[in-house]
């Protein structure tokens, strides 16, 4: 890639992952940190070495606005939805560690340590877990209701796009979803069932998702925009 002209993740070593997204009105490259969490507006079609240039020159300035803004993990509830509870506890234990039983679940640190990389690592495992859990048995319900098929349904980390639909019928689902509401979570099962029959996002397509939405679906689109597939941070998601 010479120039930018969509959406990326940039995994700089020292900053981690940085969401990247290009924007016609952008005039030039600014950073914006949010929790810890790292993005970056961009002119469309600026040169990916104007980024990484100006990336370098602010990087020290962005790298301590970030460590202040770190999220810490405190033992208690680290992360709840109406799909999943994860507690974050201490204890006898050489490294980190997951359970769960049905929506709750449980990170064991070792004592004396508190490293939010592998707390937010726990995290995403539980969501998945959950994910996996809940999301097929809910496309399977979705689309008999609706009158859809498809071929196969897999939960993957996207943290950028909620989900996908290919042309055959795979539904793709992030782990996120789990941070959805329940309403908003079917919103987006939805979308990609209609994508069984639109490829596109024309007109007809967006009158079916309405149909299934019970004529809901402007409000949810902009509903959905307020979450983020991040467990913290502000970067916005998009749908395909
Ligand atoms: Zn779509």
């Amino acid at each position: 890639m010479d120039r930018i002209t969509c959406r990326f993740i940039y995994n700089d070593e020292l900053l981690g992952d940085i969401l990247v997204k290009p924007y016609k009105s952008a005039k030039y490259v600014k950073f914006r940190i949010s929790d810890g969490t790292v993005s970056a507006t961009v002119p469309f079609a600026v040169p990916l070495q104007t980024f990484v240039s100006d990336l370098q020159e602010l990087k020290p300035k962005i790298s301590a606005r970030q460590s202040a803004q770190k999220v810490c993990f405190r033992d208690g509830v680290v992360f709840s939805s109406c799909w999943l509870t994860v507690m974050l506890e201490h204890g006898d234990v050489k490294d980190y560690t997951v359970r769960g039983k049905l929506d709750r679940y449980f990170i064991t640190a070792p004592e004396g340590e508190n490293d939010n990389d592998l707390i937010k690592n726990g995290i995403y495992c539980a969501m998945k877990h959950r994910a996996r859990q809940v999301l097929p048995p809910l496309v399977k319900e979705l689309a008999l209701k609706h009158g859809f098929q498809y071929r196969s349904v897999k939960i993957n980390s996207s943290r950028g796009r909620w989900g996908s639909c290919s042309s055959i019928g795979n539904i793709n689902l992030s782990l996120s979803l789990m941070a959805l509401p329940r309403h908003l979570t079917e919103y987006v099962i939805m979308h990609e069932l209609c994508h069984t029959r639109f490829m596109s996002h024309d007109d007809n397509f967006y009158r079916l998702l309405d149909k299934c939405a019970d004529g809901e679906s402007e409000r949810m689109k902009a509903e959905l925009r307020r979450y983020t597939t991040w467990i913290k941070g502000n970067s916005d998601n998009s749908l395909e």
